[in-house]
């Protein structure tokens, strides 16, 4: 036995995959615990198959022995829904890693479930991936699909579902479903590589996707704003949605994080005198810098065009995700709005927070354009050591969510519901809806093995 896996389906799924592809103990434990340190569990297999075939295979032995699976990438998700915590196998999809040639006549390319976007983003030097997120390195097709993937670009291409054009996936029975022809239209039955965008593991098992690629930008230019409030930085942001017509990004952040990257990343502040709140764009191609620079007016700001300089402007904001970690195991809540209740969001939600926790520490930056706002959240001293885990109280989830739910947004703009939100999920879906959800889930996965502690049923 490992754990609590019979040593007969062990020698099973090493007869499918090759023993060296069936980690247990040790060698295990690392598949177990999340990017945050926030989320641990166990898991009595790892299983790196090789291939389409091999995860079919596996999956139909699962389901026999009735044994549930949570599908792991890149590891880098942000609501535990990837990790192990219920003693669930691992079925790791790095060695999925084959990149096709880039079909330039459509401007796509095919990519295995393991292959992390920044390979995706460099399989051609004119084109480019349309999601950008900061864990691009590690982040993967599989995972960035099951999570509908947002980041630093959406405003102009959407999240990872606007750049599937085909999937490929295999059912908890086995059954292997392929839609790889890339065409652009394609009316002929319902649309199953959307509804497994956002679907977190919980419906099949990703092992490949079609995906349509941006032209690469020309003469990007970025620029960090100065600005007062986060008003005044989500009034310039819908501006430059309207006026910039090359704009890729448009980001918030505010003091108190970079204060923490200055102290402990070793970053330079991008202003002085800084201000509270800072607003990062970035636009390519003729007038780019021209129409900044006229947005900015006389504001404080910096601008970068080299690359170098570029890089150390984006830092500032690509690095936040790591800020909150200096003071402790944080609690990531992706949350959006709708835009006109973006600026109530941003300027309130610490003040709801201290009310449910008056130590803990908020660190609030994101993607103003997308009306989303990411809520770090290190709790008080008094919860030290729970925050992030399925035995924390709740109590900041509560507020922050409960919050949300009355400005009629999203307890998840980007990662996902996991394991984090599953218990707040009835504040934004009603008992119908997740009714459906049920009904689509056990379609898809009737033996009830794939994530079934993500999205409840
Ligand atoms: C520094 C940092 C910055 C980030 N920035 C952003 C951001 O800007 N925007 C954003 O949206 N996210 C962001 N994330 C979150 C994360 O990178 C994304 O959610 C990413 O898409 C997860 O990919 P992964 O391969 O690491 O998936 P994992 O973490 O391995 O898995 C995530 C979920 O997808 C499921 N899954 C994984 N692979 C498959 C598969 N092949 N088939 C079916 N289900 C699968 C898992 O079961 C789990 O539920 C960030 C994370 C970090 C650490």
């Amino acid at each position: 036995m490992s754990g609590n896996l019979p040593a007969s389906l062990l020698r099973q799924f090493a007869a499918v995959v090759g023993p060296t592809h069936v980690l247990t103990g040790d060698a295990a434990a690392g598949y177990a615990v999340d990017w945050t340190g926030g989320f641990t569990g166990h898991a009595p297999a790892v299983l790196r198959p090789g291939g389409t075939a091999e995860v079919a295979a596996l999956l139909g032995l699962c389901a026999d022995a009735g044994v549930a699976v949570v599908p792991q990438g890149g590891n880098t998700g942000l609501a535990g829904g990837g990790v192990p915590l219920h003693r669930e196998v691992v079925l790791s999809l790095a060695r999925l890693d084959r990149l096709s040639p880039v079909d330039l006549d459509a401007g796509q390319v095919s990519a295995g479930a393991g292959v992390s976007l920044q390979q995706v983003a460099d399989a051609d030097p004119g084109l480019d991936l349309g999601v950008f997120i900061a864990s691009r390195h590690s982040a993967t097709v599989g995972g960035a699909v099951a999570t509908n993937a947002g980041g630093l670009r959406v405003l102009r291409y959407g999240p990872m579902r606007a750049q599937l054009r085909g999937i490929e996936a295999v059912l908890s029975d086995g059954t292997v479903l392929s839609h790889m022809s890339g065409l652009v239209k394609d009316n002929t039955g319902y649309d199953y590589p959307s509804l497994l965008a956002g679907s977190e593991g919980t419906l099949a098992v990703i092992t490949a996707a079609r995906l349509q690629l941006v032209p690469r930008m020309t003469d990007p230019v970025t620029v960090i704003v100065g600005a007062d409030s986060p008003g005044e930085a989500h009034a310039l942001a819908r501006r430059a949605v309207w006026e910039v017509g090359g704009l890729h990004s448009a980001e918030f952040f505010t003091q108190v994080g970079l204060e923490l990257l200055v102290e402990h990343a070793g970053l330079t502040l991008p202003l002085r005198p800084p201000t509270p709140a800072y607003l990062l764009l970035e636009a390519a191609g003729p007038g780019a810098a021209e129409e900044l620079a006229e947005l900015a007016g006389d504001r404080p700001a910096a601008v970068g065009t080299g690359a170098a300089e570029r890089a150390r402007l984006w830092a500032c904001r690509e690095r936040h995700p790591e800020a909150a970690g200096f003071m402790g195991v944080p609690l990531k809540l992706d949350v959006s709005v709708p835009a006109a209740r973006w600026v109530r969001l941003a300027s309130e939600v610490a003040g709801v927070v201290a009310e449910a926790d008056p130590g803990a520490r908020v660190i609030i930056y994101g993607h103003v354009a997308d009306g989303n706002l990411h809520v770090n959240v290190v709790p008080g001293a008094d919860r030290a050591g729970e925050a992030g885990t399925a035995a924390g109280d709740g109590r900041h989830e509560d507020a922050v969510f409960s919050f949300v739910a009355s400005l009629g947004g999203s307890i998840s703009a980007e990662h996902g519901i996991g394991a984090l939100k599953a218990r707040w999920l009835p504040l934004v879906r009603s008992d119908a809806e997740r009714a459906l959800f049920a009904r689509l889930r056990a379609a898809f996965d009737p033996a009830g093995i794939l994530n079934p502690h993500v999205l409840p049923r």
